[in-house]
């Protein structure tokens, strides 16, 4: 499911895995960290620029290896300074990446996957289905790209894994980037910068909780119900609410870190004040904080977005019940660029491809 890349593509390695790659030829195992300071911090893709290396392994790089980086094909700007990127792929796949200015910090949201298998009832990704699974070099080429584009490479910045794609769906890959985000010798991203949003895939979760390099962990809920929950979110039907509620409550969290419950409200779906009261109930006792969104409406999806007040009812039911609760400000609507509006059209999927969707 991942896409063709060359074993000796330096996009796809760690530090570690590059160390040895280089000590089998040679060189000591330090170069590997200067050649992920070019690539990283100075966005140097040419091997004859890098030059604190040798001549000889600057030949051997140019030869034996390949450096891929997804293509920027267009790159729109809000009216509210978010910016849209659209990145083309090596096998000519599209995918969608976001800045977002000012949050306080600067955030890059990024995807993990061309399409989604999720079929989430609202969201526009999960109308393309399953494409194919980013590798970890192209999660991180996002990275690459944006801090290029917008002149970031100096600057601290957060990552969200929220653009298209459910990131524990491509676990393996997805962790690996996360590694090399961290790398100190990289971006050296910390992973508290770091916040990946999933729909609960129940052993993908259960899993991370052992990972070394552990990111912030955001659950798109939307419901309190598995009713209700099941009409929205697809894989409710395999992994229920209580059942997340319960793995979440199990979760090792930081000191004073808390799990982001993302809720993405429709009019007349699930924003009753009932709703807003299960809701309460159902996180009593979990580490939480309650992110509601507001539905983006658009074209083709059959629900619509509450009216401020409505909003402002079920976000006040939620803090009087003792609940930290935010409401996600909609940024880039003008430009598609907001939550759920992520899709990049006319990218068909073979009947395989249509067959390897996991449920
Ligand atoms: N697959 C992961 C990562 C995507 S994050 C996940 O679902 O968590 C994208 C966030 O935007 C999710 O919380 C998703 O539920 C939300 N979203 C999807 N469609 C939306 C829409 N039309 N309006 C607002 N939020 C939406």
């Amino acid at each position: 499911m991942t896409g063709k890349t060359r074993p000796t593509d330096l996009a796809e390695f760690e530090r570690p895995a590059l160390e040895a790659a280089l000590a089998t030829r040679g060189h000591e195992g330090f170069r590997a960290g200067q050649i992920f300071r070019w690539i990283y911090r100075r966005g140097v893709t040419d091997p004859a620029a890098m030059t604190d290396l040798s001549l000889e392994l600057r030949t051997q790089l140019a030869d034996e290896f390949a450096l891929t980086t997804p293509t920027l094909e267009q790159r729109e700007v809000s009216a509210d300074g978010t910016e849209k990127f659209l990145l083309r792929l090596v096998d000519g796949r599209h995918i969608e990446s976001v800045f977002i200015p000012d949050t306080p910090s600067m955030t890059f949201c990024i995807s993990t996957q061309v399409g989604c298998a999720m079929a989430c009832a609202f969201c526009l990704t999960g109308r393309m289905g399953l494409i194919r699974n980013l590798t970890a070099g192209e999660i991180v080429g996002q990275v690459r790209v944006l801090a290029g584009a917008l002149n970031m490479r100096e600057t601290a910045f957060n990552i969200v894994l929220m653009g298209m794609g459910e990131p524990l769906h491509n676990y393996d890959e997805t962790m690996k980037a996360l590694r090399m985000l961290a790398d100190p010798q990289g971006f050296a991203v910390p992973p508290r910068r770091v916040t990946l949003s999933t729909v609960g895939l129940l052993p993908a979760l259960e899993r991370m909780a052992s990972e070394p390099v552990m990111p912030n962990l955001a659950i798109s809920l939307h419901a309190p119900t598995d009713a209700l929950r099941g009409e929205l979110v697809p894989l409710n039907k395999k992994y229920g609410v209580s059942e997340i509620i319960a793995a979440c409550k199990r979760f090792p969290l930081q000191k004073r870190r808390r799990i982001t419950f993302e809720y993405v409200l429709l009019a007349g779906v699930n924003d009753s004040s009932q709703d807003a009261r299960r809701l309460a109930r159902l996180l009593a006792g979990v580490k939480s904080k309650v992110n509601l969104i507001p539905l983006n409406a658009a074209a083709g999806i059959p629900f619509e977005r509450p009216s401020d007040a409505a909003v402002d009812r079920f976000a006040k039911i939620l803090a009087d019940a003792g609940l930290t609760v935010s409401v996600r400000k909609s940024r880039g609507r003008d430009i598609r660029a907001a939550c759920g509006q992520l899709i990049v059209e006319g990218q068909k999927k073979s009947a395989a491809q249509q067959l390897a969707v996991i449920m």
